[in-house]
C-alpha cells in the first residue's frame, strides 16, 4: 500500500492511527502532541496517565477520543544531540514500533507528524530520512496505507543537487502552452491543473518519442488495452505482481482491480507510478500512458518533472515524490 506525503494539521487527518511526537511523561506538552490533546479532549489524558510513561523510541496505544481516527499511538523520539548518541537507531525505533502496534490493532492507515523535528530540534531533512527509510522497510514486508504528514514544506527537503538538476530541467523544457508532441496527441486528458507557465520557453526534443529500433516491448498490438499490455511488460521484465505494485507505491487491491478488469482506466498518476516501477524509458512510457488515455506533455510542470526521473533513470519513488511534493505537484502512486 501506498506512502504519501502531505501537508496539513494532523489532528485533521481520517486514518485509523494518528502517531503523536509525545514525551517520555505522556501527559501532554507543546507541538503535535498539545494540537492532539486538544483535539482529542481531556479523556485522553486520562487514559494517558494508566500508561506509565514511554521510554524513547518506544511507543503506545490509546484511543481516539475526539479526534477523527480510532486510535493514538504516542511515541517518544530522541532529542538531537549531534547526531552521535544513538538518535538515529532511536528515532528509526519510534517508525518501527508505532507501525508494529498499529498492525497489533488491526489499522490499515495511519499518519505520522515529523517525529523529533520540533522542539526535539532534529534536522527536518535528517528526520525525513530516517521516517523514509523505516517507513519503506516495513512496506516491505506489510500493506498499510502511510502519511507523512508536514507542517511546512520546507520538511520535505531533497538535495540541493537534485532540486537544481529538477530546476534547470524544468527552466529548459516547461512550454509554454501546449507542447508539439501533446498537441498531436488525441489522447490528451490530464488530470492536473496547469500550474503558472514559464514564458517564451523552447520545446524540447526531449519530449518527441525516440527512434524504437531496439525496443524491448511491443505497443503496436493496437487493441491491447493499459491492463493487458502491463501485464504482458511485467512478465517481460521478469517481476512480479507485488515487486510492481509495492515500487510503485500502489495499493494492493487496486492493482488487484486493475489485472482482473481488463478495459480499467487508471488515474494518470497510477499509471506514471506503474511505468516508473517496470523502469521504462520514455518513449515506451508516452505507450503505455496512451492506452490509459493520457500522455506526458512539456506544458505541466509535472510532467517534465516525470521526465526528468525517467531520462535521467531514476526510478525510485519515494525520490520522484519527494521532488513532486517540493514542486507543489500531485505525488504518484498512492
Ligand atoms: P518533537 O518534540 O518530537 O520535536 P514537535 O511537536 O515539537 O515534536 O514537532 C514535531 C513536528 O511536527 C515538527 O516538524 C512540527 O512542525 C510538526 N507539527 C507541529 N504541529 C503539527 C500539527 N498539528 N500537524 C502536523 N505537524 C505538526
Amino acid at each position: 500500500m501506498p506512502f504519501r506525503i502531505i501537508r496539513n494539521d494532523i489532528t485533521k487527518i481520517e486514518v485509523d492511527a494518528v502517531v503523536n511526537a509525545a514525551n517520555n511523561s505522556l501527559l501532554g506538552g507543546g507541538g503535535v502532541d498539545g494540537a492532539i490533546h486538544r483535539a482529542a479532549g481531556p479523556e485522553l489524558l486520562k487514559e494517558c496517565r494508566t500508561l506509565g510513561g514511554c521510554e524513547t523510541g518506544d511507543a503506545k496505544i490509546t484511543k481516539g477520543y475526539k479526534m477523527p481516527c480510532k486510535y493514538i499511538i504516542h511515541t517518544v523520539g530522541p532529542i538531537w544531540q549531534g547526531g552521535k548518541n544513538s538518535e538515529k537507531e532511536q528515532l528509526y525505533s519510534c517508525y518501527e514500533k508505532s507501525l508494529q502496534l498499529a498492525k497489533d490493532y488491526k489499522c490499515e492507515s495511519i499518519a505520522f507528524p515529523l517525529i523529533s523535528s520540533g522542539v526535539y530540534g532534529y534536522p527536518k531533512d535528517k528526520a525525513l530520512e530516517v521516517a523514509v527509510s523505516a517507513i519503506t522497510d516495513f512496506l516491505e514486508e506489510n500493506e498499510m496505507d502511510i502519511t507523512m504528514v508536514v507542517f511546512d514544506k520546507s520538511a520535505v527537503s531533497v538535495s540541493e543537487k537534485l532540486i537544481a538538476d529538477v530546476r534547470k530541467y524544468i527552466d529548459d523544457n516547461y512550454a509554454e502552452e501546449h507542447s508539439d508532441f501533446a498537441s498531436r496527441s488525441p489522447f490528451i486528458q490530464s488530470n492536473f491543473k496547469r500550474t503558472e507557465l514559464s514564458k517564451g520557453k523552447k520545446l524540447s526534443k526531449a519530449m518527441e518519442p525516440e527512434c524504437c529500433d531496439a525496443l524491448p516491448f511491443d505497443f503496436d498490438t493496437l487493441d491491447e488495452s493499459f491492463s493487458q499490455a502491463l501485464l504482458r511488460m511485467i512478465d517481460e521484465k521478469g517481476m512480479t505482481d507485488v515487486q510492481v505494485y509495492k515500487k510503485a507505491n500502489i495499493d494492493r487491491r487496486l492493482f488487484s482491480k486493475i489485472r482482473s478488469d481488463v478495459n480499467y482506466k487508471p488515474k494518470k498518476q497510477t499509471a506514471v507510478a506503474l511505468a516508473i516501477a517496470l523502469e521504462l524509458d520514455i518513449f515506451e512510457t508516452q505507450k503505455l500512458l496512451e492506452k490509459a488515455g493520457y500522455t506526458l506533455s512539456n506544458s505541466l510542470k509535472f510532467d517534465v518533472i516525470i521526465k526528468y526521473f525517467i531520462e535521467n533513470k531514476k526510478y525510485n519513488i519515494m525520490e520522484i515524490n519527494e521532488t513532486l511534493f517540493t514542486f507543489d505537484q500531485s505525488l504518484i502512486g498512492v
